[in-house]
């Protein structure tokens, strides 16, 4: 549980309990009843906390999401609140107004669940499997390769360019998948190659 937010909520149900306990003492038993009853259980209670980045951009701040619902027991997962992660080196719990609304993307109805794909000769993009997107991109990507690739240059140095495929690669990763990615992109060949930090 995060400690920042442990701490308020004591403290807002420390200050609601002293009012009510105070009001007892004077007498007014129904009025510290419904004072009590007034306090909200805390809403991070019985929540999951799964860390992750924030999407919208190349700062790629850390952040603690919230979710209800226990997937062990076969219950739908629901998150219910983002927040900045306080032990994360970028932000330190910050975040700015874009990722303090991270909540609007998630319960978005017009946000992407799964890939899409426009076949040849269509006009609408039609939403297709993960593992079937894998294999199409995969596929792709290597006829690509095999009929493009440039071993040697018209001296005959060996150059060993791939450059009829560009790659764009997120920033909002660990610095451990951005040095997969670049070994992967570069050991192919590969010569278009940019980030999105620099969009
Ligand atoms: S919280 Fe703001 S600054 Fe941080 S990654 Fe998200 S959009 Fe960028």
């Amino acid at each position: 549980m995060n400690m920042e937010l442990s701490r308020r909520a004591f403290l807002r149900t420390a200050g609601a309990g002293l009012a009510g306990t105070s009001l007892g003492a004077m007498g007014f038993d129904a009025v510290e009843a419904a004072q009590i009853a007034h306090v909200k259980p805390f809403r991070l209670a019985n929540t999951t906390e799964t860390r992750n980045t924030c999407t919208y951009c190349s700062v790629a701040c850390g952040i603690i999401m919230y979710s209800k619902g226990d997937l062990r027991k076969g219950e739908k997962a629901e998150i219910t609140h983002i927040e900045g992660d306080s032990d994360h080196p970028t932000n330190r719990g910050t975040l700015c107004p874009k990722g303090a609304a991270l909540l609007d993307i998630v319960k978005s109805p017009s946000r992407l669940t799964q890939p899409m794909v426009r076949k040849p000769g269509s006009d609408k993009f039609e939403p297709i499997a993960w593992g079937e997107a894998l294999d199409r991109i995969a596929r792709a990507m290597k006829d690509d390769r095999d009929k493009n690739f440039v071993a040697t240059n018209k001296d005959g140095v060996t150059v060993n360019r791939w450059t009829t495929t560009g790659f764009l690669a997120a920033s909002a990763t660990t610095n451990e998948t951005a040095w997969c990615t670049y070994k992967v992109v570069r050991s192919a060949g590969m010569l278009v190659f940019d980030n999105q930090a620099r969009v």
